[in-house]
């Protein structure tokens, strides 16, 4: 299931006044330990779509406190209640850029540094969702770890030109995790759905966003007629719901 990428640019022009930005999402980077860990740093510093990622979420919401992404700590990706961090570690990036590696993502056309930051940019999503949630209380039903997928999905997909794009590439690391990995007792116990799962969800995603566009996605994945019909149904469905429920932290003048 490989896809071409697409420049990353917002769907949006950004405003050029950066003052009018709420700017309480940070990222920022602990020291690296090794030249390996530099190496990461950099990479990802010098990522414009990591740039746009920040820059899109401040300039459209402003939430009741500030959310700082905290790169380079021996832990993660989780998010962290007690200091309001969303902490991913320098072992995340080189892990999921030698699953790329083995898997000779390259010939998709996307470079291994571009799909390991569309990772990124996925997980950073992820767990900003689980920020929100417990910052604004606020009131949801089911599984936590589903309703942040939901939630990068749909940020991604409605906010970014080419969210679809970076959700169709993290859909393929889950793909490639569960290739990797055999099930054991520990996965079905566990609070995130399978990887296996998380795959065919995205994908359900990003064709219920846009049928005609992606109207050979499923096909291989024998999707039925009704299934297909439910993606198109729950993608809406959930559209409504995160900007009813996200209506009091978007931005007035967002772009
Ligand atoms: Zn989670």
């Amino acid at each position: 299931m490989f896809y071409k990428r697409v420049v990353l640019i917002l769907l949006f022009p950004l405003l050029t006044v950066s003052s009018l930005y709420s700017n309480n999402i940070k990222l920022s980077f602990l020291k690296p330990n090794n030249y390996f860990e530099k190496q990461i740093k950099n990479s990802l510093k010098n990522s414009d779509s990591l740039d746009i990622l920040i820059d899109t979420l401040n300039s459209n919401f402003t939430f009741k406190k500030e959310i700082v992404i905290e790169i380079g700590r021996n832990t993660g990706p989780l998010y962290e209640n007690k200091t309001n961090k969303i902490l991913i570690p320098y072992i995340f990036y080189q892990e999921t850029y030698d699953m790329f590696k083995e898997a000779e993502y390259e010939k998709t056309g996307i470079t291994l540094k571009e799909a390991t930051i569309d990772v990124f940019i996925q997980t950073i999503l992820h767990e900003l969702a689980h920020a929100i949630i417990k910052i604004h209380n606020l009131p949801i039903v089911g599984k936590e770890e589903d309703i942040a997928d939901s939630f990068a999905a749909i940020i991604l997909i409605e906010f970014f030109k080419n969210g679809d794009e970076i959700l169709l590439t993290s859909s393929d690391a889950f793909k490639l995790y569960s290739n990797k990995y055999k099930f054991n007792q520990e996965d079905f116990i566990d609070e995130h759905s399978l990887d296996i799962q998380r795959f065919y969800d995205s994908i359900c995603y990003v064709y219920g966003s846009y049928p005609i566009k992606y109207k050979n996605l499923l096909k291989s994945l024998n999707y039925s007629e009704d299934r297909k019909l439910l993606c198109e149904e729950d993608y809406i469905k959930n559209v409504n719901n995160w900007f009813h429920i996200l209506r009091n932290y978007l931005n007035k003048n967002r772009t």
